[in-house]
């Protein structure tokens, strides 16, 4: 920011927000809201119409049934997180974080002074955690394991015979909950469809809290509107510290989030095209760069990428150092690994044009092969 701020030709792919526009449709259903008076407090866990289309969606595209008071919505599917990990983890409880992870989750396992116990997976395995890396993670202590698929930062997207072998691990310890954060659901482009936890494991299906939203996949971020679905008692109780902090998401928000999960669809597959064209262009482009290796994602608008022999080429001491010499030598800003638990990667987010982002990946080879 102080850079651009300076005059500097900075392009940002550290950003984790589509570069598209919200929807007309959604924005118009926004527009009505507050012109029809929708401007005062809504129920604390949502809209009646907002919750309804939230029950459908799960109902249509993951075969998952919630009655409606398992369903709360929230101020951003991080609200709908952090209410959980508050409700559900005291001290000297131990969350199961697969590494990398996105950077929001150890901090608020810490928030409620429990411990994040971290899981690494490698590119090897495709960023995904291995049942057997489960099964050893586990201890008494354990109350949490936290999922992500499609993942940030990795766009590694489990799929359904994965989820159910990590659930085969999860059936004999029953005091685990599952929080699985779908968030970037229909950003991906794996080969099998988009499976929930939930549903590849309807054994589990009383103790997993899928957490959901409209932020990525409508373009919505500013908007601030997620949700969560799970046991009854969970549920409950996450209200109770909602009831008490933020009260309900915004009442515009939540009309426009409720015409975005009732509306036509075209955006999000439109989005998604563009989201795969990207990844399929610059991929190999950032894999061909020396001492730089980038494995294909599956989904998310991120590449996650290996620079450990940059590093060595140029005698630098970590990822952290790299992107700093990176912005200030080039005006490209990345986000070093280690803020997700990686050290030796950079997260780069294809969140940006071609154009630019063909401009970015010839200023990070002039940088890394220097
Ligand atoms: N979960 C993951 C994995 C994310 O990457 C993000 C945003 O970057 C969120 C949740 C938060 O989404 P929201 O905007 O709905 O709070």
């Amino acid at each position: 920011m102080a850079l651009e701020a300076a005059g500097r030709d900075i392009i940002r792919l550290s950003v984790g927000e589509p570069d598209f526009d919200t929807p007309a449709h959604i924005k118009q259903a926004a527009i009505e809201a507050i012109q029809a008076g929708a401007t005062k407090y809504t129920a604390l866990d949502g809209t009646g119409g907002l919750k309804a289309a939230i029950q459908q969606k799960f109902e249509h595209e993951n075969h998952l049934s919630y009655p409606l008071d398992q369903i709360l919505v929230s101020n951003g599917a991080k609200q709908s997180c952090f209410n959980l990990c508050l409700s559900l983890l005291d001290q000297g409880d131990e969350a199961i974080i697969p590494a990398p992870y996105w950077v929001s989750y150890p901090e608020m396992v810490r928030m409620a002074e429990a411990e994040p116990v971290f899981v690494k997976t490698t590119a090897a395995s495709g960023f995904l955690m291995q049942p057997a890396q489960l099964a050893a993670a586990i201890t008494p202590a354990t109350r949490l394991l936290i999922l992500n698929s499609p993942g940030n930062p990795t766009g590694a997207v489990y799929p359904r015979e994965a989820l159910e072998a990590l659930g085969d691990v999860l059936r004999e310890h029953p005091k685990i909950v599952v929080m699985s954060d779908e968030i970037y659901e229909h950003i991906q482009w794996a080969s099998g469809p988009f499976t929930s936890f939930a549903e590849a494991n309807p054994a589990l299906f009383d103790r997993t809290l899928t957490i959901n939203g409209v932020s990525k996949a409508y373009a919505m971020t500013g908007w601030r509107v997620g949700y969560a679905a799970g046991p009854k008692e969970l549920i409950r109780a996450m209200a109770a510290i909602q009831s008490q902090s933020t009260t309900n998401a915004c009442s515009i928000s939540q009309a426009a989030a409720t015409a975005a999960l009732n509306g036509d669809k075209s955006s999000v597959q439109k989005m998604c095209t563009e989201f795969k064209a990207r990844h399929d262009s610059v991929q190999p482009l950032i894999d061909a760069i020396d001492g730089v290796r980038c494995a294909p994602g599956d989904g998310a608008f991120y590449l996650f990428v290996d620079i450990k022999d940059a590093l060595k080429h140029k005698g630098l001491s970590d990822d952290i150092v790299f992107c700093e010499g990176l912005l200030e030598e080039t005006g490209v800003a990345l986000v070093p690994g280690t803020a997700f638990g990686a050290p030796g990667y950079v997260r780069i987010s294809f969140a940006a044009s071609l154009e630019i982002l063909k401009d970015a990946i010839a200023r990070i080879r002039r940088f890394a092969e220097s």
